[in-house]
């Protein structure tokens, strides 16, 4: 039997915190992928998790020694629109282990059958979604942006129905916790504070505990939060991710990205791109992203406005002010990152304005966002005959020649020397993002039983920031009749 090593608080909370729900046994379990190096630092054996005992853990066949399977209670604001109560209805939390750096992370089946919380679903999930997620989340922990993780994609052997019969798959999330704004949401909207107190201080011990050194702590947490949601979607923009589902209840405390639906990155770069088919008005489009995560914070914000202050007029003042600072925190983000994606070690006031003139270029121009970047890497301070692959990415290059003009004037200011500055700008400029083109490719031969362009993927996406020539196909833009234009959630 596979040891986890569980320590499991959130069992510990109340009962309107969760429900009672265990995995249901699926018919033929097989391993498609399993992530040996997050075992590792999990402290599970990979090897074990790879023999039918470990696999009968990951299907949700056989419950490992020590969990306590459960499912999240949480509510939360979809495109905008309230609702009272969702909850884990396909996904079982089997429970939190301590990693090998010392940090909690909750150990989750998503797809592991019906839960109290499934209301007409069947608490499945299919291949295509399921692979969509891990490579997904895989690549963006690869990147570096703070995201959930997947540990394992298990075939169960049934199919399930969508717009059409497909492979059902059980995927082994992890997080830091799948604690959301929406599980605040569910116990504010109840007037239930005690429930959001206890929720509150879980989440100071567990993710936050700097917040008790703030005079009040609770605005101490809703500070952090902001701040870390503010990081999070600075990170997004710098990569071209979206997200196209950021309701509250996948909105993480930790600052996670969390539930990998219909997401994309970007291809050629412009502000209104939307993938989502369910976002027809654009709500979660690229632009908007900061935008909504602002919104979200001030629902959470608001359910914790009884534990700011006795008068509530003193506490909506107190998160106004905290709120505030969402912008400057989500700014010196951006701009930083984007120094750094230019090869700026200094700073300047019209660093901005250039960011934004590249971006208006792009956009007029429909020049890659990912390939534009990375081809600056490769740019000489002095040379702009060097320009080529990132000129010719432009309808009309004239405006990248006069924005590269203004760049080197930058660049010198700051006597910037080429090979330093490259290598800076590699670090931040990927050259292989999960393009959806070839995305989709994989999960349709996945499906058809041939794993091969799934993980070649995989592994490519691991090494974002290096250029392995041999795969070049990988990071090149679609061709028109490659491009994705909407994406699906799945569920
Ligand atoms: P999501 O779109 O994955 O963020 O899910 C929104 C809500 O729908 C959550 O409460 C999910 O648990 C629930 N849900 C999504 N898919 C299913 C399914 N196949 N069966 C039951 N509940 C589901
Ligand atoms: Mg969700």
């Amino acid at each position: 039997m596979v040891n986890f090593p569980f320590d499991n608080r959130y069992v510990q909370l109340p009962a309107r915190f969760h429900a009672q729900a265990t995995p249901t046994p699926v018919r033929a379990p097989a391993l498609l992928q399993l992530n040996r190096k997050l075992a590792e630092e999990l402290g599970l054996d990979a090897d074990a998790l790879a023999q039918d005992d470990g696999v009968a853990i990951l299907a949700g066949n056989q419950l490992p020694e020590g969990s306590d399977p459960l499912a999240m209670t949480y509510a939360g604001y979809q495109f905008g629109m309230w609702v009272p109560l969702l909850g884990d209805g396909r996904a079982i939390l089997l429970g939190e282990v301590v990693d090998r750096s010392g940090m909690r992370r909750d150990i989750q089946l998503k797809g592991a059958g019906p839960t109290p919380f499934s209301r007409r679903g069947d608490g499945r999930a299919g291949i295509g979604p399921v692979l969509r997620e891990y490579l997904l989340s895989e690549s963006m922990a690869a990147l570096g942006v703070p995201t959930t993780r997947s540990l394992a994609a298990i075939k169960t052997g049934e199919p399930i129905f969508r717009r059409r019969p497909e492979p059902g798959a059980v995927l082994t999330r992890v997080a830091q916790s799948h604690i959301r704004v929406g599980t605040f949401q569910f116990f504010g909207a109840r007037r239930d504070d005690e429930a959001v107190q206890l929720l509150a201080d879980h989440t100071i011990e567990r993710h936050y505990p700097r917040a008790n050194d703030a005079e009040n702590r609770y605005i101490g947490l809703l500070d952090a939060v902001i701040a870390n949601q503010a990081k999070l979607i600075a990170h997004w923009q710098l990569v071209g991710f979206i997200h196209g589902v950021m309701n509250t209840d996948n909105c993480s405390i930790a600052g996670e990205t969390l539930d990998y639906g219909p997401c994309a990155f970007m291809d050629s770069y412009h502000p209104n791109t939307v993938f989502s088919s369910i976002d027809r008005r654009g709500r979660y489009a690229y632009r908007n992203q900061p935008t909504m995560a602002q919104w979200n914070l001030v629902g959470f914000a608001e359910t914790l406005l009884p534990l700011f202050a006795d008068e509530e007029g003193t506490a909506i003042e107190m998160a106004k002010e905290s709120l505030q600072r969402f912008s400057t925190h989500f700014e010196n983000e951006q701009l930083s990152g984007w120094r750094k994606k230019l090869g700026l070690t200094t700073e300047d006031p019209s660093d901005a304005d250039l960011i934004e003139q590249l971006l208006k270029s792009m956009a007029e121009n429909h020049a890659d966002f990912t390939l534009t970047c990375r081809h600056l890497c490769a740019l000489s301070a002095d040379d702009p005959d060097r320009d080529g692959p990132a000129r010719e990415g432009f309808d009309d290059p004239s405006p990248f020649d006069a924005w590269a003009a203004r760049w080197r004037l930058r660049l010198r200011q700051e006597n910037s020397s080429d090979v330093p500055r490259q290598q800076l700008m590699r670090s931040a400029n990927p050259a292989f993002i999960p393009r959806n083109h070839r995305v989709e490719e994989a999960l349709q031969a996945a499906e058809e039983d041939n794993l091969k362009p799934f993980e070649t993927l995989l592994k490519v996406l691991e090494t974002p920031y290096d250029d392995q020539p041999e795969h070049e196909p990988l990071s090149a833009a679609p061709r028109p009749d490659q491009i994705v234009h909407e994406t699906f959630c799945g569920t």
